[in-house]
């Protein structure tokens, strides 16, 4: 099939997820055809420097055989069983025991999904049962945050707090309620940061309270907001929530499915940031996005009890630890480890993107360049230092993106800010290209701006 018809067949046959359909129909999709480590080659022969890790997922970079190996001879072997009905297979069996070993704390349980969304859906219901059958069933609320993002099904999104996505489909569902981010460039005003993480922190306070702290199962946060625009927040903010969590014996859920496999610079954004999570839904890096796989860990306390007391459990998937994806998963984390991935990113990669990321801050267009680990974001801003935002949000931040896809570079922009989250194993010589290219379409973005 040549390109003209792949598109056309692809705008009559496939609706696209987070895309205006009409719109691209008429654009036409970009098809990509390969990858090799921090590149993907598109339709047209462009290599493009893929400075998203896909959708902040491939972790060890494309083009890795040995994870498609592991697929095939676990196919070869046993390409699908179950784990209900008392039955397992070696590679969840061995899974489960490796993310026990690198999860933080005594987080050693893990439940399987296909999917981040599936695992914060796996999130409600198994809270929700654990407080239940300890006598205590009114305690059923969930507190997330506004511009959190914790996937697309209806308990994820609704977890979430996207407007746009609570605007189609009726959500949130009831029990679930919201407090502000910490978004200190956006919302901090005449705040210090730390001022500001304090002040976020204790709405979760007040929210409690407001509830009344015995109706309230969990609060759930991403360590760093990934799609709210990488929402770094202040060193203040944690502390805050794990005293808050303890005194009110509301369960923590750390969602870890961006920050999860080494993205800050740790195995867990929990350890960067000193959270002590109850619960830690995960999926993107667990396999390096080679196949779909998800799952919530858990410390002792949750799983003890629904072990102990839970009866039978009435939650699965079909696919839950399935043995071809645990079998991928398990090869990603070999290639983790033995190549310390996590390790250099910590002492070697990320301190130097770090170095040259944050001076990309000097442009003129950027009103603030953050960074943690290998994830990161610039904000464009019409009027520096002032941190005000452009009239028509989101006009400029497309921009920017399409000049960058111009210039060889995949970047994603969230509004105004573009979003910076590259495959692990990006070298010194691929971040100084990575700069480069980011500079040029900057200066290209504002020339374009100036030309009204
Ligand atoms: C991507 C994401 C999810 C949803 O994961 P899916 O695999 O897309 O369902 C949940 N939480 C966070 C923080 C994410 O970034």
């Amino acid at each position: 099939m040549n390109l003209e018809a792949l598109r056309a067949s692809d705008a009559a046959h496939h609706l696209h997820p987070f895309s205006d359909n009409k719109a691209l129909g008429e654009k036409g999709t970009r098809i990509l055809t390969r990858g090799e480590g921090v590149y993907v080659w598109d339709q047209d022969g462009n290599r493009l420097l893929d400075a998203f890790a896909g959708l902040w997922c491939v972790n060890i970079g494309y083009g890795r055989r040995e994870l498609g190996e592991a697929a095939r001879r676990q196919m070869d072997e046993l390409a699908y069983y179950n784990s209900f009905f008392g039955c397992t297979t070696e590679p969840a069996v061995k899974l489960s025991a490796k993310l026990a070993e690198l999860a933080p704390g005594d987080l050693d349980t893990v439940f399987f999904t296909n999917s981040g969304s599936e695992a914060n859906d796996t999130i409600l219901r198994l809270v929700r049962h654990f407080w239940a059958v300890q006598g205590r069933p009114e305690k059923f609320h969930f507190i997330g945050r506004h511009n959190g993002y914790h996937g697309s099904t209806v308990a994820g999104a609704s977890l979430g707090g996207m407007a746009g996505m609570h605007k189609q489909g009726g959500l949130p569902i009831p029990g679930i309620h919201h407090i502000n981010q910490p978004y200190w460039f956006g919302e901090g005003g005449e705040m210090s940061p730390e001022e500001f993480g304090l002040a976020r922190a204790r709405e979760l306070e007040a929210k409690i309270l407001e509830l009344g702290p015995e109706r309230v199962a969990a609060f759930i946060a991403e360590p760093l907001q990934g799609a709210a625009g990488v929402f770094i927040p202040p060193s203040t903010y944690w502390p805050e929530i794990n005293r808050i969590c303890r005194q009110y014996d509301v369960l923590l859920v750390a969602d870890e499915v961006i920050c999860g496999f080494g993205r800050t610079g740790q195995w867990f954004g929990s350890q960067t940031f000193g959270i002590e999570p109850d619960l830690m839904p995960i999926a993107k890096g667990l396999t390096s996005g080679y196949i779909p796989l998800g799952g919530v860990l858990m410390n002792q306390r949750v799983a003890g009890v629904l072990r102990e007391q839970g009866g039978e459990l009435a939650h699965g998937y079909t696919y839950s630890g399935h043995p071809v994806c645990c079998a991928v998963a398990l090869e990603n984390l070999r290639i983790l480890q033995e190549e310390r991935i996590v390790e250099r990113c910590r002492e070697d990669t990320g301190p130097y993107l770090a170095q040259r990321w944050t001076q990309l801050a000097e442009h003129p267009l950027v009103g603030e360049a953050r960074i943690c680990g290998m994830v990161g974001a610039l904000e464009l801003v019409p009027n520096k230092p002032s941190r005000t935002f452009f009239e028509d949000r989101g006009r400029v931040g497309g921009l920017c993106r399409d000049i960058a896809l111009s210039n060889g570079l995949i970047l994603r922009a969230t509004w105004d800010a573009m979003l910076l989250s590259p495959p692990l194993v990006i070298s010194r010589g691929e971040i100084d290209e990575l700069i480069e290219k980011t500079w040029r379409t900057l200066d290209q973005t504002a020339a374009a701006l100036r030309q009204g």
